[in-house]
């Protein structure tokens, strides 16, 4: 049994964790449910802790690795993104860190597609009036109309796991869809669903016939009436592909007035200024956003713009937050049970202890 290990676990990730506990782990979980000060995860590590189980909130750094040196085995990361864990200090200490992809994919998807459908079809504005009391009469287009989703143009940037997900569900509503990704092209998946948008046009499905290429970013930007953000934040120099900022006055700008911009990324993927100025100038039609350059969103942050509230849907970092996703122990459902298992790899020494074997390790370029 692995009663000698120490785990810290900076929150609470539910009943996975006992998966740990029963193993015989020395478990601790910070109570609190704000994130720990890093003072307090240092403290921690230098009291010998094998096993860090972290979140998007903690900064992980040359700082915490150094606390931990000698005992620090391996980061558990409770996200898919890990732009919080410098992956340059992590190969430097040659500890492993793991996170949790493909179990948050179709959850983080369906829900920017919900946000899609929100802000186009004005839902939120559409609620408000009823439940003001506003609504004095059924007209054909008064006070307002929304934007059919249905048959318009999307654009995918980013197409790893979250990005062909967004692309199946938005086949199955007959949209066309222009892809765009410099780093990683998947044709064959593409070609899957050119044929199935055929086949549905073929059997009467589908009136119109749809289609599906990838396009470069000016090209998705120009011709999309909606652009739907997949990318990993990476700042300049960390890669060819930097996303920091991608969205931003140019960028802005080159997109139709009409279209709409949805964000499930990352915060800073997306110049927030920028945007503010793009919505109230009418640079484009509207913004769903999950994710901010400082999350909790500020007080004063230019997005809360009463002059832009109509067509700027705001979320709470909440494309991943549905239950099962979120908590199940299952290591193939949901993230906790995926981080939990990515720690024991690391620690009960796995895969014959084949860090590049193991599926949830990240950095696996330096064993
Ligand atoms: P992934 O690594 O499978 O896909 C990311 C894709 O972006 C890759 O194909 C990559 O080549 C591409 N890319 C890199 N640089 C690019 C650029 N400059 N322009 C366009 N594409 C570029 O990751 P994933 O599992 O699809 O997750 C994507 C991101 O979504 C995560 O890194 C995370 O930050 C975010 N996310 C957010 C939530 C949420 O709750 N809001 C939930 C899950 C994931």
């Amino acid at each position: 049994m692995a009663d000698h290990f120490r785990v810290f676990a900076t929150c609470d990730i539910g009943e996975a964790l006992d998966i740990l506990r029963k193993r015989g782990y020395k478990l601790e979980v910070y109570p609190d449910p704000k994130a720990p000060p890093k003072a307090l995860i240092l403290e921690k590590l230098r009291t010998g802790i094998d096993g860090l189980i972290t979140t998007l909130r903690d900064q992980i750094d040359a700082e915490v690795f150094e606390a931990g040196k000698g005992t620090l085995k391996v980061v558990a990361q409770f996200a898919v993104g890990f732009d919080n864990i410098n992956r340059a200090d992590a190969n430097r200490y040659k500890i492993p860190f793991t996170n949790t992809a493909d179990v948050l994919t179709e959850a983080t998807a369906e829900f920017a597609f919900f946000m899609m459908g929100s802000l186009a079809r004005k839902l939120w504005p559409a609620e408000h009036l009823t439940r003001d009391n506003k609504w004095g009469f059924w007209h054909p287009y008064l006070p307002f109309l929304g934007d059919e989703v249905t048959g318009k143009t999307i654009a995918i940037i980013g197409t790893g796991r979250i990005g062909l997900a967004m692309i199946k569900k938005c086949a199955g509503f007959d949209m066309n869809i222009l892809c765009y990704d410099p780093a990683y092209q998947n044709h064959q998946y593409v070609s899957a669903i050119q044929e199935t948008m055929d086949l549905r046009h073929a059997r009467g499905i589908q009136k119109e016939k749809t289609w599906i290429k990838y396009v470069s970013l000016e090209e998705a930007l120009s011709q999309a009436d909606f652009v739907s953000v997949h990318v990993p934040l990476i700042r300049e120099g960390e890669s060819d592909t930097p996303t920091f900022h991608l969205f931003n006055e140019r960028t802005l700008r080159s997109m139709k007035p009409s279209a709409f911009l949805v964000n499930t990324s990352r915060g800073p993927v997306i110049d927030e200024a920028a945007l503010a100025m793009a919505l109230k100038e009418n640079w484009i039609g509207g913004a769903a956003l999950d994710v901010y350059e400082k999350e909790p969103l500020p007080a004063d942050s230019p997005l809360r713009d009463p002059a832009i509230t109509d067509r700027c849907r705001l979320f709470p970092h909440f494309a991943s937050a549905a239950k099962i996703t979120r908590l199940s122990p299952d290591p193939d459902k949901g993230m906790a049970g995926r981080c939990v298992q990515g720690l024991i790899d690391v620690l009960e020494v796995n895969y014959g202890g084949d860090i590049k074997k193991m599926p949830y390790v990240v950095n696996k370029e330096v064993f």
